[in-house]
């Protein structure tokens, strides 16, 4: 399906706040363009979409004057900071309608542009999503190596599909982005959701650099209510969770109820200590198992509301 000639690529870039590291990245960018157009990897008509996410800095101006400079840049401007997930949406959308593929990498130039060579090589010979994946984590600190990797685990463990130690730099291409923005809910985690394509995958593995200039835009703040995002529009296991306490808690309630029965029997008890014991444990019991199987129904609701297609079709064989 991918065709021969060169493809025409967009790669999505969010900014917020990056007029540091923006007018370094273009300028890396734009070169590293010519050498992909020159190489047959990119169209010369590709471009590269920067996506300004409402920042509250000068990044704006700095795109104005990128796409007046070149026609490889394109700005599209967001009219308030609706978050890293929904810049790449916004930037994929507008994209889809022009570009072969899309290729998304954050403004700060951390992940090796070099890897888009792996990319386009995976897409020419037919893979429809093709996964930056970091092969060391030693520009990181320790903290965010630990919990980024409890994030992993635990998400493996919720029953949650993400490729381990894959960012948002990733390539999809023209239909399989298509399937994705069929998605229609809001609360993205695009991690989570572009594995549910399914398709023809590849993985590129680089290494991770610094930050080229600024700061990180994902304080711990940001980067925990990003995990929380990630979890809880993904599993509805949490919710089974609190149903398996409540068998738990009956369980106990009988053993407790057994000692209290005995210390009753015993004489050890004074008298409304037994009525209570029992009460408390089974109520509890009862009332957590309860509440598990309305979570039940709203884990249902939850996923029905998403309104995600029920399949994708890759292909259709037919005779005329
Ligand atoms: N970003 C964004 N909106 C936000 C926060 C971040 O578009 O609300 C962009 C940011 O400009 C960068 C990318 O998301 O291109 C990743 O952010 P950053 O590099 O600060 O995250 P880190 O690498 O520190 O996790
Ligand atoms: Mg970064």
């Amino acid at each position: 399906m991918n065709t021969t000639s060169p493809a025409k690529v967009y790669v999505v870039i969010p900014c917020y706040n990056e007029e540091e590291a923006l007018p370094i990245t273009a300028k890396t960018m734009s070169a590293f363009f010519d050498e992909m157009i020159k190489d047959g990897l990119f169209a010369p008509d590709s471009r590269m979409l920067l996506v300004d996410d409402g920042s509250r800095d000068k990044t704006w101006t700095v795109i104005e004057n990128l796409v007046a400079s070149s026609e490889k840049f394109e700005g599209l401007k967001l009219a308030h900071n609706a978050g890293h997930q929904n810049a790449l949406w916004a930037g994929m959308t507008a994209a889809s309608q022009k570009a072969d593929a899309v290729i998304s990498i954050d403004a700060d130039l951390q992940d090796d542009i070099n890897a888009m060579r792996g990319f386009m090589k995976e897409y020419y010979s037919g893979a429809d999503i093709v996964y930056g994946v970091r092969s060391k984590r030693e520009t990181d600190t320790f903290f965010k190596r630990m919990t980024a990797e409890m994030f992993y685990k635990g998400m493996a463990h919720l029953g949650v599909e993400t490729v381990f130690n894959h960012a948002d730099y990733r390539l999809i291409s023209k239909r399989a982005l298509h399937e994705l923005l069929n998605y229609s809910e809001v609360n993205l985690f695009l991690r989570g959701m572009v594995p549910t394509l399914g398709y023809k995958t590849a993985k590129v593995y680089y290494e991770r650099s610094e930050r080229t200039a600024g700061e990180s835009k994902y304080p711990l703040k940001k980067m925990l209510a990003f995990a929380i995002q990630g979890i809880t529009s993904f599993s509805v296991k949490p919710i089974r969770m609190i149903a398996l306490l409540g068998v738990i808690f009956a369980l106990a309630a009988v053993g407790i109820g057994l000692y209290a029965l005995i210390s009753m029997i015993a004489g050890k008890a004074v008298p409304g200590w037994t009525s209570t014991m029992l009460s408390i444990w089974l109520i509890g019991g009862v009332q957590l198992i309860a509440l598990g199987l309305i979570g039940e129904y709203i884990g249902k609701i939850y996923i029905e509301v998403k309104r995600r297609p029920r399949f994708i079709v890759e292909e259709h064989l037919t005779h005329k």
